[in-house]
């Protein structure tokens, strides 16, 4: 069964608290061998402990399989990208580092190449992602577009990322303000920010807008 059409994955960084529980989840789903398939970024560790979840965001055009010479990984046509398949994974590493979101990681025990597949065995049968399931803030909300506009009036889900040159279309949506005059985030701009004090740093304005600084 595919994932039902009226079904999205979204993240809204704001309302990270940086528990670990969609990392701890995740590491129990059946299909990840102990290994979770999340994890939590630090925005700007002298600034604040302010984390943001990271799981793979399901790409159009999937980068990482574009550049697997080992055909190993497979975008499913409900548009999930899925772990790379271990009789063909030769283990080259080429997708983790072509990857632009960070996400594939190599067990070298394994010599495989795990992320996250969106917990295809739980989400192909209409259920939630582990991590969504026991997120407490709503950073990780796996529903329709209709519950997202009821539940985040104030946000709104972008699925178009800059990175230089590259534009890419992913299947995870990104809540960010609504009144933001973003309609992509440009994650490069995002980790560099601006050198020039009266430049914005449209990336931080933008997704993490409301984010409570704490020193
Ligand atoms: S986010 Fe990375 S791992 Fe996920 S589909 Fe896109 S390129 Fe592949
Ligand atoms: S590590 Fe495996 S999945 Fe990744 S590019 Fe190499 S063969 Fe393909």
């Amino acid at each position: 069964m595919p994932v039902p059409e009226n079904k999205f994955f979204f993240i809204d960084p704001n309302r990270c608290i940086g528990c670990q529980a969609c990392v701890q989840a995740c590491s129990e789903c059946d299909t990840h061998k102990g290994h979770s398939m999340i994890h939590l970024e630090y925005v700007d560790r002298y600034e604040s402990p302010q984390t943001l979840p990271v799981v793979c965001m399901h790409c159009d055009s999937p980068t990482c399989a574009e550049v697997c010479p080992a055909d190993a990984i497979k975008r499913t046509e409900d548009g999930v990208v899925q772990s790379a398949r271990k009789p063909r994974c030769i283990a080259c590493s080429n997708c983790v580092l072509a990857c632009p979101f960070g996400v594939p990681k190599m067990e070298t025990s394994m010599e495989l190449m795990m992320k996250c597949d969106m917990c295809y065995d739980r989400t192909s049968e209409g259920k939630k992602p582990m991590c969504a399931t026991v997120c407490p803030s709503g950073a990780l909300h796996f529903g329709t577009m209709d519950e997202i506009e009821e539940l985040r009036p104030q946000s709104r889900p972008v699925n178009e990322f800059h990175f230089g040159a590259q534009t890419i279309h992913t299947k995870v949506r990104m809540m960010v303000p609504k009144n933001s005059r973003l309609t992509h985030l440009d994650v490069v701009d995002g980790m560099h920010g601006s050198d020039e004090p009266d430049e914005p740093d449209m990336m931080m304005d933008g997704v993490l807008f409301e984010l409570p600084i704490v020193s």
